[in-house]
């Protein structure tokens, strides 16, 4: 493996590939066959359960930045829903961010639009700069994650695309039983899986991508900033509402660990209030309050502290033997 960071950037024709293909199968939507009102709700209620819990809640406040603290079931089941929105694996994605917020805007910057709004949009995602190709990368910003066995199998044997497909299976057979059982035509039943297939796995997928990137590129571009970060981070409001709360990104640039990333009374934050909900459930606690607030940590989170990733240890050579992506090209 190479040490140089003078060597040009690697396309990832895999990950082309895979975005031209998904993005040409979910535009299926508009043509008239694919639809029914079910796949749109499918669509809808999909970007809640995968993009919001599955990216925002799972990868973003509770993978990335430790917002709240949950039961491992659950951290599992949030990092599941991400693996179906295909944006990589828990520990890139971690990885990636984290570097974004110590460089932000920056030459070391993953994602900055200060190359250009492509690069920041998908432009990254498709062309890897040789450090990320380096287990340093890793251990210096998800070691944390990846000491947990199921993120780390994900390293391996694409064992994420494999839960992508199962998923997108069900649906299909979902739509299938239920369409053959309400039209009594086998056929009518193999028109609502494949509109489920399209509208709830597919286009879902392309959208939720779009959002997720537009929080890099449109969130760094255009907005207003309530506090001086010394980066371009802005409170971009139709990234607001389309992330459910994400687009409040220079708010969440100056208080990083904060789970509620609407300051103003304006900045609605669906996602803080989704977390707050499952508080109230019991199943999430430790919910980190914004800068400022009186509130006390809860025993729980003295009794965690001591698990907090910059308090491990870091990547074993085991572990790092077992990352096939260190050797990828
Ligand atoms: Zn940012
Ligand atoms: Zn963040």
């Amino acid at each position: 493996m190479s040490t140089t960071n003078a060597r040009p950037l690697a396309v990832l024709w895999n990950y082309v590939f895979i975005i031209f293909l998904v993005h040409a199968l979910g535009l299926l939507a508009i043509v008239p066959w694919f639809f029914s009102w079910s796949g749109v709700a499918l669509w809808l209620i999909g970007q809640i359960v995968f993009g919001t819990l599955g990216i925002t809640v799972g990868y973003h406040r509770l993978l990335t930045h430790r917002s709240f603290a949950c039961g491992k079931w659950l951290e599992h089941a949030f990092a599941t829903l991400g693996i179906c929105c295909m944006q990589d694996t828990p520990a890139r994605w971690v990885a990636f961010h984290r570097k974004h917020h110590q460089y932000s805007d920056e030459p070391q910057d993953p994602h900055s639009p200060l190359v250009d709004f492509f690069w920041s949009h998908v432009g990254w995602v498709v062309l890897e700069k040789p450090e990320h190709r380096q287990i340093g990368f890793y251990e210096r910003y998800a070691r944390d994650i990846l000491q947990d066995s199921y993120y780390l199998s994900m390293e391996r044997h694409v064992k994420g695309m494999w839960i992508y497909a199962v998923h997108a299976v069900l649906y299909y057979l979902a739509g299938l039983a239920i369409g053959w059982a309400w039209t009594g035509n086998y056929l009518g039943g193999v028109q609502l899986g494949a509109s489920w297939l399209v509208w709830g796995v597919l286009l879902r997928t392309v959208t939720v991508w779009h959002v997720t990137w537009s929080v890099n590129s449109l969130s760094h571009i255009w907005g207003y900033q309530n506090y001086d970060t010394g980066d371009d981070s802005k409170n971009n409001w139709l990234v607001g509402i389309l992330a459910v709360g994400e687009g409040w990104h220079n708010n969440h640039h100056a208080d990083q660990r904060s789970a509620r990333h609407g300051h103003k009374w304006w900045e609605v934050d669906g996602t803080y209030g989704i977390i707050r909900a499952l508080e109230f459930l019991g199943l999430v606690w430790d919910v980190v309050p914004p800068t400022g607030s009186t509130a006390k940590p809860s025993k729980k989170t003295r009794e965690t502290a001591a698990s907090s990733p910059r308090k491990l240890a870091p990547v074993s050579a085991e572990t790092a033997g077992q990352m096939s992506f260190t050797s990828a090209e």
